[in-house]
């Protein structure tokens, strides 16, 4: 099974891909994650990508192709993997088919641009493993507390307010052309991103059952 999230940014794409890759017992990469990790460890990586990270802007695309490439060769990614948050380019669409990626199934989470300014403004992550949290939608069990790793749970630079805004001009422009390139290749399947996170779960659960 190798899946692609899309969907604009809090869409819920890193939230379903935990959830399927429990279920299904295949990683998840998201280039978010990826990326976030070597800004911390200020990496070289980390060093070209912070800048764009922190203004709400795409890293270059030769930098994500470089780090997917990478990631998409170690053993763990050759019986089946989900993409979160990449491809966000036409780009890195091409690149994937140039490396011969063979892709199931893209799934895109269909979110209002006002939903997605209310879920963004509520999202805490875990400092330590990533794993994302909502205030209101998806609290953690104790108040800033990682349910998964105990690490600790802050709010990301870009997802300050200002930022919210800058990416989702990104999302529109730059990313929201690969439903049509997909649809296409008639990998597309399009889920309607619904308030309650376990309905969203329930209509993503139903087209990954189509697949098995
Ligand atoms: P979100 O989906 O909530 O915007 P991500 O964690 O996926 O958050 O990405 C955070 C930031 O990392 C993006 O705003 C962008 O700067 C960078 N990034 C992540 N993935 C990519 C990608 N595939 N191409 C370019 N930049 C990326
Ligand atoms: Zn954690």
């Amino acid at each position: 099974m190798k899946l692609i999230l899309l969907g604009a940014p809090g869409a819920g794409k890193g939230t379903q891909a935990e959830i399927i890759c429990d279920k299904y017992n295949i990683p998840a990469f998201s280039t978010g994650n990826i990326l976030r990790e070597a800004v911390k460890n200020e990496t070289e990586t980390g060093l070209k990508a912070k800048e764009y990270m922190d203004a709400g802007a795409l890293v270059p695309d030769e930098v994500v192709i470089a780090v997917i490439r990478e990631r998409l060769e170690e053993p763990d990614a050759q019986a089946g993997f989900i993409l979160d948050g990449v491809p966000r380019t036409v780009a890195q669409a091409e690149a994937l088919e140039q490396m011969g990626v063979d892709i199931s199934r893209v799934i895109n989470i269909n979110v209002s641009d006002e939903d997605i300014v209310k879920r963004l403004s509520g999202r805490r992550v875990c400092e330590t493993c990533g794993a994302s949290y909502h205030t209101i939608y998806k609290p953690s069990k104790q108040p800033n507390i990682c349910d998964r790793c105990n690490g600790r749970l802050i709010v990301r630079k870009d997802d300050e307010p200002s930022t919210i805004l800058a990416r989702l001009k990104t999302y529109h422009e730059q990313t929201e052309p690969l439903i049509e390139f997909y649809r296409k290749r008639g990998k597309l399947a399009e889920v309607e991103g619904a308030e309650d996170l376990s309905e969203t779960t329930a209509r993503v659960a139903k087209v990954l059952e189509a697949l098995e």
